[in-house]
């Protein structure tokens, strides 16, 4: 079954506290669920699933060590002994290789797709250095998006305006989210598994940026909303999913120990029909859902 998955950097469950918290200052039709509070009913009969990122681990939960687990279903943090922020390390890149979620895709002779395009200078500056969710891609063997299917408007960038990208000197078309999030919502229509990656919540949760903050939840708003009436949820499952807490507390500008929101609609609900998840279990659930 067609499934997308939303990565959605850096948000956890928090108090509904206004002076910390932009799920709570800034409501939010899909994210505002809050740990002092039950657990809300999402529109489009989706559920929430909280979600431990710790992987049995002391120390703050970090990113390298999240997404990869998130992409593999193997406990990263375990396996390198600590939690890893940034890129991953050759540990990391070694999980990935052996069981990124885009290989299982790959062997069960489905195809997987990368919504967020990459730029050949991406690969020539990063090296070895490139992020979990683009080592999980080419694990796979399928190819990446260009600046030229971003220009074409069959690939978006992180931030779903172009923005960042033009910032970088890119000739890039602005977007608005919706424009983008329509472009999400194709790619999953002609693909078994589609990952997209947005990462300015975690940028935000470390910058503390509390009027930003509102502009992010505005656009993860319209990018769910979206993806949600643009798709068939009878034939499609979505998922949105994140590594580790910052976001919903902009007190301090650090990663949380906050669990995280796993949101689920459309019919692989059935599979993710627990009442707490941890990061490492979600990426053996998808590929039930996908082989389906
Ligand atoms: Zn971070």
């Amino acid at each position: 079954m067609r499934t997308l998955l939303l990565f959605v950097d850096g948000i956890g469950i928090g108090p509904r506290d206004p002076e910390r918290n932009p799920f709570a200052r800034y409501a939010s039709r899909f994210l505002s669920i809050f740990a002092d509070e039950p657990l809300p009913a999402l529109p489009y009969n989706g559920v929430v699933i909280p979600t431990l990122t710790d992987m049995g681990m002391p120390g703050l939960p970090q990113s390298a060590t999240g997404q990869t687990a998130l992409l593999t279903g193997r406990n990263a943090s375990r396996e390198v002994g600590h939690h890893v922020s940034g890129m991953p390390t050759p540990t990391l890149r070694r999980l990935l290789n052996e069981a990124s979620i885009f290989k299982q895709v790959q062997a069960l002779g489905k195809r997987g797709v990368f919504a967020n395009a990459l730029s050949e200078e991406y690969f020539k500056h990063r090296g070895e250095w490139i992020s979990a969710t683009t080592r999980a891609l080419l694990a796979g063997g399928f190819p990446w998006l260009t600046m030229q299917d971003l220009r074409a408007g069959r690939a978006v960038s992180h931030d779903l305006t172009n923005e960042f990208l033009n910032q970088m000197g890119f000739a890039a078309p602005q977007r608005a989210p919706m424009e983008s999030a329509r472009i999400v919502a194709d790619l999953a229509r002609a693909a078994d598994f589609t990952l997209f990656e947005f990462i300015l919540t975690d940028a935000v949760g470390h910058s503390q940026d509390m009027t930003q903050a509102q502009e992010i939840i505005a656009r993860l708003d319209t990018l769910l909303e979206t993806v949600l009436t643009s798709l068939d949820l009878k034939e499609t499952t979505v998922v949105l999913s994140s590594d580790h807490g910052n976001f919903e507390d902009l007190r301090v500008k650090t990663h949380t120990t906050n669990k995280v929101p796993t949101c689920v609609w459309g019919p692989g609900k059935d599979i993710f029909n627990v009442k707490e998840l941890r990061i490492e279990a979600i990426a053996d659930s998808l590929i039930k859902i996908i082989a389906m």
